[in-house]
């Protein structure tokens, strides 16, 4: 179930004939990171041409535009986030022309210290056309005193601090840069031309080459820089890669828990696998006995399955999803709620009617809609309802490029299990532990983020950053 915001996609083609249609497709395959806006730009070697919209992807990109993205070169970027008010100025990628030509970027993450930057940039006289901590990126590469692009761009990235996934592109080259922490995932594709040469593909998850028939290569490693650059990367099949900040790794773990497609690999998993055993773990922890488990669809799906075949309790859809629910006009009362859920799940009373059953979702955030779905099961006349949370308790927000709403609203960070049990109105309710999340990924000890339910914070986070967030939306990126 839809609970936390995604947070944004990004995409680069290099060396591909119709490289843009390439970045079309890819991000179709990425919407579920991002539903708010769309953008692509390609190079057809002399000049960079954008085109971005709010909106899915399929509706503003057709062929007759598309057409107009010509050049053997393409990034493109999905966009979650409603923070900024000028919602075409807030769509990426940037475009910008300076004294080194023209340049484009697409940034999946969050700039921890993009406030101080900015002010900085505009004390010094600097002018910001849209909301977005991305365009720091653009200004601090103009006013760079290094001579090439390259170089501009290492000594830009020194000055930022946080999460990132940049890809930029210039009239001849093109540039994938993790952050020195690999918190958000990217990974290297290629492709074979029909001429016998290599193209490239860099995108925030591996379901992208899926569709475009690349084959994956490997992840961008943390603190790493890919170069791409017809001068040299087409003659001896790889980018040249440039270590630019010595690695910390921290991957997100949510990004198993709920962002990722299931048939994504990401930090050398596969999504659905991990999903399955945070399943089993879950049942491990939690013997329940019930007629039946059923799984909040669609992202409760593989650890239900997994709880069903750790537990020996039979799988059942339950829960169905309309799939082609859009925005709901309705205001949030009480009843307009209920209704909002119940445009997306209906439950199958002759299924669960009279039976006790395990519902598996993936997390709790502020407990609303968990409430609902437990009210309309009951409706149902499900006798015994157990809700059991693939994840740990979400006891803290992300400043990492996700979207989500402040601590004050984050019901397990605010009330014990029980007091949440109780406002859900489940008969029980169980989390998985942190260690279990962690033996699902196979490594209990694996250096990853889980700062939104441990609450430590990667080393030098800004705590002015923190501070300052009053709200949701923190993420001005994406
Ligand atoms: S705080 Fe949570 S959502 Fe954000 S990067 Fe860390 S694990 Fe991921």
């Amino acid at each position: 179930m839809k609970h936390w915001n995604e947070e944004c996609a990004v995409v680069g083609v290099y060396n591909v004939e119709n490289a843009s249609i390439l970045s079309y497709y890819s991000l179709f395959a990425m919407q579920h990171r991002g539903q708010e806006a769309s953008g692509i730009s390609a190079s057809n070697g002399s000049k960079i041409a954008t085109i971005k919209n709010t909106g899915l992807v399929t509706k503003i990109f057709t062929e007759k535009r598309l057409s107009k993205l010509q050049g053997r070169s393409s990034i493109g970027h999905n966009r979650y986030s409603t923070a900024g008010e000028d919602s075409i100025n807030d769509t990426q990628p940037i475009f910008a022309r300076y004294d080194l030509g023209e340049m484009a970027i697409a940034h999946n993450g969050n700039l921890t210290n993009a406030k101080q930057v900015r002010q900085m940039l505009i004390n010094e006289g600097a002018i910001f056309q849209s909301h977005l901590d991305t365009e720091n990126l653009i200004h601090l590469i103009a006013r760079s005193k290094k001579q090439s692009l390259t170089d501009r761009i290492i000594d830009a990235l020194g000055q930022v601090d946080g999460a990132y996934c940049f890809i930029f592109l210039s009239r001849t080259k093109m540039f994938a840069i993790r952050d020195r922490y690999g918190l958000r995932p990217l990974s290297l594709g290629k492709i074979q031309n029909q001429d016998g040469s290599t193209g490239y593909i860099v995108a925030s998850e591996s379901c992208a080459f899926d569709l475009v028939g690349a084959e994956f290569v490997r992840e961008v490693r943390a603190g790493e820089m890919l170069i791409f650059d017809g001068a040299y990367s087409l003659s001896d099949n790889q980018p040249k890669s440039i270590q630019v900040f010595e690695p910390k790794e921290h991957p997100c773990v949510f990004e198993h828990v709920y962002f990722a497609r299931p048939d994504s690999n990401v930090f050398g998993h596969n999504v659905y696998k991990a999903r399955k055993q945070m399943g089993i773990e879950l049942a491990k922890e939690h013997k329940i006995e019930a007629d039946m488990v059923i799984p909040v669809p669609d992202s409760g799906v593989a650890a239900a399955l997994g709880y069903s075949k750790q537990s020996g309790i039979d799988f059942e859809l339950g829960l169905i999803r309309n799939h082609y629910v859009g925005r709901t006009f309705i205001e949030p009362t009480q009843q307009q709620r209920e209704l909002k859920v119940r445009l997306k799940l209906n439950p199958i009373a002759e299924l669960i009617a009279g039976k006790d059953i395990i519902v598996i979702d993936d997390s709790v955030v502020r407990g609303t809609t968990s409430k609902q779905i437990i009210k309309i099961l009951r409706q149902a006349g499900a006798r015994k309802i157990h809700l059991l949370i693939s994840s740990p308790p979400t006891i803290s927000p992300c400043f990492y490029g996700v979207d989500t709403p402040h601590k004050t609203e984050l019901i397990c960070a605010n009330k014990s299990i029980e007091e949440v049990r109780k406002y859900i109105g489940a008969d029980s309710l169980g989390f998985l532990s942190i260690d279990g999340l962690m033996r699902s990924l196979g490594d209990e000890n694996k250096p990853m983020c889980k700062a939104c339910f441990d609450e430590v914070y990667i080393d030098d986070f800004t705590n002015d950053f923190r501070n300052d967030l009053t709200g949701a939306n923190p993420c001005v990126s994406c």
